[in-house]
C-alpha cells in the first residue's frame, strides 16, 4: 500500500477509491447500477471528489431490498464470510466480506490497535459479542495482526471477566461503556484491583459521559481509554479511534469518505457543526456502500492533531438523527444536552426533556435531578447554571426544574429523554 504523507496523497487515494467503487456497482451491483440510472449519474461523470455530491444516497432501509445478500456488489462465490447486525424493524440486516474485505477490514483495526499503543507486549482480553456480530471477529483479527494476545472472552459474565483478568494479566480490555463501568465496579467490590494490570481500555463509541469515563478509569486504575467507532455496514467496528491526545476520533480517510451533512437538507454543515455521518467506501468490494446515511451525529474537528497523525478527525458520536428535534427553528441533539448538564455538578445523571406548546410558542422544560446528596438550597443556582449554559451553547431558551433524585422514570434498557407533547 502506497504511504501517505500529505493531505493531497490522501485526496488522490480518495478519488481514486471514488472512481473505482462507483464503477464497480455500476458494473456489478443491479440495486446501484438502478439508482444511479435514476439519479442519471455515470461512473464518467465522478471526476473531482466534488462530484460526490452527485451520487444518490444510500439508506438503511434499502438493505433490507435484495435480502438476503443486499448490495451484493461481487459474484456470491466470492463471498467469504457473512456478519449480522440486529434490524430493530423486520428482517436483519446482512452485510458480505470477500476475502480481500477481511483482509482490508484487518489492515485497519490494526492500525486502530496501534494507535492505542497495542502490540506485542499487551495481552487483550475481548469482552465484546462474537458469532453474527461484527465486534468479536473484528477486535480478533486487528488483536493478532499487531502480535498482542487475543483472550477471547467474548460479552457478559462478571465472574469469568475477573478470572481471566486476574489470572492472564489482561493488560487492555475491548467492552462497551456500560460493561466497562459494571466490571470497573465489580472489581472494586471484590477489593481485587491491586491484581489488575489493565492500562488501557478500549470500548466502543456509544455515548458515554465525561464523569462516567473518570469512573471508568478510577475503577482499573488504567491511563487511557479509547473510543473506537464502529458500523456494521462500514465492516464492523474499527473504522475510527482516538489517539493518545484524546482530542477527537481519527478516522481512516483511505478507506472511506465521511461527509458530515445537516439530516434535514442533506447539505453539508459548516466546519465544526453537528451533522450526520454519511460514508462512502473507498475499496470494499462485496458490500460498497455509496453515501450510507449512518444516521450517526457529530461533527468535524478541524487542524491537524498533537500527535501528528494525518488522518483526520471527527467528535465522538453525539447520538443519532432520528432523535434530532426542532425547536423554533433550531436543530437539537439530546446528545448536546447530555453534554451540557455532565459538567455540571450537584445533579444525576437523569434528565428529560419536554416540549410543550402554549399560546402558539414552543417551551422547552428540562427536568433534572438532583445528586442523591444533594441540598435543595442550591437548586436556584442550580437552575440558572444549567439554563444559561444551554442558552449559550444550543442557542435556546429552556425551563429547567430540579426535582428529586430517583424522581424520572429509570429503565435498564435506552432511556427516552425527550417528550414531545406539541
Ligand atoms: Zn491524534
Amino acid at each position: 500500500m502506497q504511504e501517505i504523507k500529505t493531505e493531497q496523497d490522501l485526496k488522490d487515494i480518495q478519488l481514486e477509491g471514488l472512481k473505482w467503487t462507483v464503477g464497480h456497482v455500476y458494473e456489478n451491483s443491479p440495486f446501484y447500477r438502478r439508482r444511479l440510472d435514476r439519479a442519471g449519474v455515470s461512473p464518467s461523470d465522478i471526476k473531482s471528489l466534488e462530484d460526490i455530491a452527485k451520487l444518490p444516497f444510500t439508506e438503511a432501509d434499502h438493505l433490507r431490498e435484495g435480502f438476503p445478500f443486499p448490495l451484493l456488489s461481487v459474484p456470491v462465490e466470492d463471498v467469504v464470510r457473512i456478519h449480522s447486525s440486529s434490524g430493530t424493524t423486520g428482517k436483519r440486516k446482512i452485510l458480505t466480506y470477500t476475502s480481500k474485505d477481511l483482509q482490508d477490514w484487518t489492515d485497519f483495526f490494526a492500525r486502530a490497535f496501534r494507535m492505542a499503543g497495542i502490540g506485542p507486549s499487551d495481552r487483550v482480553q475481548i469482552a465484546v459479542g462474537y458469532g453474527l456480530w461484527t465486534a468479536g471477529a473484528g477486535f480478533q483479527a486487528g488483536c493478532e495482526q499487531v502480535g498482542a494476545m487475543a483472550i477471547p472472552v467474548g460479552p457478559g459474565n462478571l465472574e469469568l471477566q475477573c478470572q481471566f483478568l486476574q489470572d492472564m494479566e489482561s493488560t487492555c480490555i475491548c467492552c462497551t461503556s456500560s460493561m466497562a463501568l459494571l466490571l470497573g465496579e465489580e472489581i472494586n467490590r471484590r477489593g481485587i484491583k491491586n491484581k489488575i494490570k489493565v492500562n488501557t481500555i478500549i470500548q466502543g463509541s456509544e455515548r458515554c459521559s465525561d464523569s462516567m469515563r473518570r469512573a471508568i478509569l478510577e475503577h482499573f486504575g488504567a491511563s487511557h481509554l479509547f473510543d473506537i467507532t464502529g458500523l456494521t455496514e462500514l465492516y464492523g467496528p474499527g473504522p475510527g479511534i482516538d489517539c493518545k491526545e484524546h482530542q477527537g476520533i481519527h478516522y481512516w480517510a483511505d478507506y472511506y469518505i465521511l461527509e458530515i451533512l445537516d439530516p434535514d437538507t442533506l447539505r453539508p454543515v459548516k466546519d465544526g457543526e453537528i451533522g450526520e455521518m454519511v460514508v462512502t467506501t473507498l475499496r470494499k468490494e462485496a458490500s460498497p456502500l455509496v453515501r450510507y446515511r449512518t444516521r450517526d451525529l457529530t461533527r468535524r474537528i478541524s487542524g491537524q492533531c498533537p500527535c501528528g497523525s494525518i488522518f483526520p478527525r471527527h467528535d465522538r458520536i453525539l447520538g443519532r438523527s432520528d432523535d434530532m428535534i426542532i425547536f423554533r427553528g433550531v436543530n437539537i441533539y439530546p446528545g448536546q444536552i447530555d453534554e451540557i448538564l455532565s459538567d455540571i455538578e450537584g445533579i444525576s445523571s437523569e434528565y428529560n426533556i419536554l416540549l410543550e406548546r402554549r399560546g402558539g410558542k414552543d417551551f422547552m422544560i428540562v427536568k433534572v435531578e438532583r445528586d442523591s446528596t444533594g441540598d435543595p438550597a442550591w437548586d436556584e443556582d442550580i437552575r440558572n447554571h444549567i439554563a444559561k449554559e444551554i442558552k449559550s451553547q444550543v442557542m435556546v431558551s429552556a425551563e429547567v426544574q430540579i426535582v428529586d433524585y430517583g424522581a424520572l422514570p429509570r429503565t435498564e434498557r435506552k432511556s427516552r429523554r425527550i417528550y414531545d407533547q406539541r
